[in-house]
């Protein structure tokens, strides 16, 4: 099952955040006790709660028993989840936030009115909280994805927050299509071996920015991202990318100058993300290939040299084949996808049969 997530800040008043906030108090202090209690009994995996649990709450908390309920259920994935992490993190979790996932019993959509959808939340007391749909929802829908009854209220500083959660099956992954592969190349540019270059013309925009600009990350991200969109790959059955994680860092313990003028990881993990799901959405077998002389590779000659690559631009030494270098890369990387090999250190000895495909 594929999800997304909507994020929605609500309007209301704030009389009606104190109301909210009031209860999601209750309900973290609920969810905490339950925590305490599953922890000291080292109850970490059961089903359902224990009966006395829930008898025992409804005289310490001033929550309906099925929000309780709702509230035990929160503590038990809590719980369970604490326990799977590495030994020396288990310690007893506690549960910090304000924030209840509540189920399609505890709220349902209210009348319309011109400036605002309402949801109403009902259990023991009733509240209606104020929204408008943004176009993620819009988008969500627009793409096959309905609607979870699951939401989750949250309240950070003073704000309120609907999560609305939307879901499809995964669609399979398709049987035919091309292989492309992606150079995540110089400067903040992806190159795609169908011809797509996303980012062209970032190099000018980042040496606008100054060093110190502290937004500078999240912009570039932003642009990238909307230029990401037109990245066409429906005919696409499978795509290649580098895995930057198998590249080590020098000795001065920082990457090279020349990784740090491609992608930042930070950067280049929010673009593979952002790949995934689309590749995910779109049934397209997203494979992860070593970088590892991809750049100096010439495949027409089967030849790597240090020499073949000058800035932007690919000459091999020995036959001469001349390419874009972000091309030249992405070619190579498309070249292992079609070969089903992680390295080019690992090609099998017939791939030259493939190879006629991406000359
Ligand atoms: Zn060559």
């Amino acid at each position: 099952m594929l999800i997304r997530t909507v994020q929605i800040h609500s309007p209301a008043n704030q009389s009606k955040v104190s109301q909210i906030k009031e209860f999601l108090v209750e309900y973290n202090r609920c969810v905490n006790y339950f925590i305490r209690r599953l922890w000291a009994e080292k109850k970490f995996t059961g089903r359902f709660l224990d009966k006395k649990y829930i008898q025992d709450a409804k005289d310490k908390f001033n929550l309906t028993a099925r929000l309780i309920q709702c509230a035990g259920k929160q503590a038990q994935q809590i719980v369970k989840s604490q326990r799977e992490k590495s030994f020396s993190q288990r310690t007893m979790p506690r549960f910090k936030v304000l924030m209840a996932d509540l189920d399609g019993r505890f709220w349902k959509f209210g009348d319309n009115t011109k400036s605002f959808e309402w949801l109403v939340l009902q259990s023991g007391f009733k509240v209606l909280i104020p929204f408008k749909r943004t176009k993620m929802w819009t988008k969500w829908e627009g793409r096959g994805f309905t609607l979870s009854n699951s939401i989750r209220l949250k309240y950070d500083e003073g704000s309120l927050t609907l999560e609305f959660f939307f879901e499809k099956e995964k669609p399979p992954l398709k049987p035919t299509g091309a292989v492309e592969g992606i150079d995540l190349g110089y400067v903040n540019t992806i190159t795609c071996t169908n011809g797509q270059v996303i980012g062209a013309g970032m190099n000018k925009v980042i040496e606008s920015f100054s060093k110190r600009e502290k937004h500078t990350h999240e912009q570039i991200k932003n642009r990238i991202f909307h230029e990401l969109k037109s990245l066409n790959i429906s005919n696409v059955k499978k795509l290649a990318i580098e895995n930057l994680k198998s590249v080590k860092s020098n000795t001065r313990g920082k990457f090279s100058r020349k990784r740090n003028r491609r992608l930042s990881h930070w950067l280049y993990a929010k673009v593979v993300e952002r790949l995934a799901r689309r590749c995910e959405e779109e049934g397209v077998r997203l494979v992860s290939v070593s970088p590892w002389k991809t750049s100096q590779y010439c495949r027409f000659c089967n030849n790597w040299d240090r020499r073949n690559r000058k800035g932007e631009v690919f000459k091999c030494v020995v036959c001469g084949h001349t390419d874009h270098a972000d091309m030249n890369g992405a070619m190579n990387i498309k070249l292992l996808g079609l070969a089903e090999a992680y390295s080019l250190r690992s090609l099998p000895s017939n791939f030259m049969g493939v190879r006629n495909e991406c000359l």
